[in-house]
């Protein structure tokens, strides 16, 4: 078998029992970025010449005896991530050249495991968006069908796995941006608990809201790069100082029954989609095989999810984004004529349409005299949204729910109408609202393009949510299924 067609876990077989090494998998994978990449534009920045660095210490680690879980596994990275090597834009003309000083936590815990890093994959520009559309350098495509969207932020990570380009990539959460693509491209995919991953290093979209993660193949695959990610990080002030569990053998327990599963009658009404109702059905009747419980639970606050995170969101990312100024680092206009030019028409020059649209609305959320009517408002409603889900959480161990209204659309469909763009999110941002942790995985077809299925887990057990995926993925196959392009 083609070693792009392998798991992550295979590789790792592969390496330790020596019948691969990690030069000879990396150069596969270049290989196929070089070959394939302009088709889906997952990558903005592919790094062959460190990755080949990376690849060849791994293999001499393992030559001296080292057999980290990890080492000489490839991975790309979401280009949110800062690296000290290679640029980090951020989807962004205002970062297009960036160099940031210093890497992230998490590609730097990755680093340290032994993993290649094959280069920086494309987001919606800063991360807003649920398409890729939004990025400075062009829109990623679907690998399923190329005039679809992969989803988004994290679009090109997931259009990389999806399209065999990469085993496994890091992504970001700050209102579906994992789920969301994972659900369109046919992939697994993990937001953990909010404060389980460090944010250091990961450019700021809205702080009390992001997440790093993971998008993969399957659960195990996901499991096995997990732990390495996580962990309390002293220099982010919101890192959980919770105990990290091996979440691979997490996913190989025997099944703990009973289990109650929990349905949020909010999202089973009128207005779900047919397709995603049917999907969904069939999902129940294989989890039905153990000893699994389904109750209805309400979750009475859910319907004010998407205003109250389009409000947060946005007031969050213009205070974050206002260092973006043209004094300290990234773009800068040209013959700025003063202070005040500088400032504008850098903004202006260097920030794409839809960043502009948050900032706007972020910063007369928080003006003075809106403050109280709007920003501090959705702070309540988010207190209520997520006392919901304390509550659903005494009676149930897993809440089930759809990924996403449909599955991807096409490009350019939803690119000038913002709020329908919004609403794709109504299953996704309560999670982040919440802090909760939650996954997608394949759960089926529609006219040749993926569906997801949303489990969302109680705070930081994320386990029990990889392990009832895994046990879905040993009974069902969607996961394994391969766009036809990528054999
Ligand atoms: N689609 C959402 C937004 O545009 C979520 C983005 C994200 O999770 N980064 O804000």
């Amino acid at each position: 078998m083609a070693l792009h067609h392998e798991s992550l876990v295979s590789l790792q077989s592969l390496l330790r029992s020596k019948k691969c090494s990690s030069v000879e998998i990396t150069q596969h994978f270049l290989k196929r970025i070089e070959q394939q990449n302009d088709a889906v534009n997952a990558f903005i920045t592919p790094t062959p010449e460190q990755a080949l660095i990376q690849a060849r210490a791994a293999d001499q680690r393992r030559a001296e005896g080292d057999d980290s879980p990890l080492l000489g596994l490839p991975i790309a990275h979401k280009d949110i991530f800062c690296t000290e090597q290679v640029r980090t834009t951020c989807g962004s003309r205002m970062l297009k050249d960036f160099i940031s000083p210093y890497s992230s936590t998490v590609t730097e815990r990755l680093d340290h495991a032994g993993m290649v890093s094959l280069g920086k994959t494309n987001l919606d520009e800063f991360a807003m968006g649920s398409s890729t559309e939004t990025s400075y350098f062009g829109p990623s495509r679907n690998p399923w069908n190329h005039d679809y969207v992969p989803g988004g932020s994290s679009g090109g990570s997931a259009a990389a796995v999806a399209a065999r380009l990469a085993p496994i990539a890091t992504g970001t959460d700050t209102g579906g941006s994992i789920r969301q693509p994972a659900a369109f491209c046919g992939l697994t995919g993990l937001k953990p608990t909010y404060g389980r991953v460090s944010r250091w290093g990961m450019i700021a979209f809205a702080s009390s809201l992001d997440q790093g993660g993971l998008l993969g193949y399957s659960a195990e695959d996901v499991a096995l790069a997990l732990s390495s990610l996580c962990g309390f990080d002293p220099r982010d002030g919101t890192s959980a100082r919770e105990p990290v569990p091996d979440f691979f053998t997490a996913t190989q327990c025997p099944f703990r029954t009973p289990l109650t599963i929990g349905l949020p009658t909010a999202f089973f009404t009128d207005e779900l989609n047919e397709t995603v109702r049917t999907l969904i059905e069939d999902a129940k009747t294989v989890l039905s095989k153990w000893n699994v419980r389904f109750v209805p639970v309400e979750l009475p606050h859910l319907s004010l999810s998407i205003p109250t995170y389009y409000l947060i969101a946005p007031a969050e990312a213009s205070s974050n984004l206002s260092r973006f100024d043209g004094v300290r680092f990234g773009y800068r206009c040209d013959n700025p004529q003063n202070l005040h030019d500088l400032y504008q028409r850098t903004r202006q020059e260097g920030f794409g349409r839809e960043v502009k649209r948050r900032l706007l609305i972020g910063t007369y959320a928080l003006s003075a005299g809106y403050y109280d009517a709007y920003y501090r408002k959705a702070q309540q409603v988010r207190q209520l949204i997520k006392r919901d889900f304390v509550t659903a959480f005494e009676n149930v161990d897993i809440i089930l729910a759809p990924s996403t209204p449909s599955n991807a659309f096409r490009i350019g469909e939803k690119r000038d109408d913002p709020v329908d763009m919004y609403l794709s999110d109504i299953y996704t941002v309560a999670v982040n609202l919440a802090g909760l942790p939650a996954m997608s995985l394949p759960m089926g077809f529609h006219n040749g393009l993926p569906h997801g299925l949303q489990l969302i887990g109680n705070y930081f057990d994320e386990s029990s949510l990889l392990h009832l995926a895994h046990q879905y993925q040993s009974l069902t196959d969607w996961h394994k299924q391969i766009p036809r392009d990528c054999d």
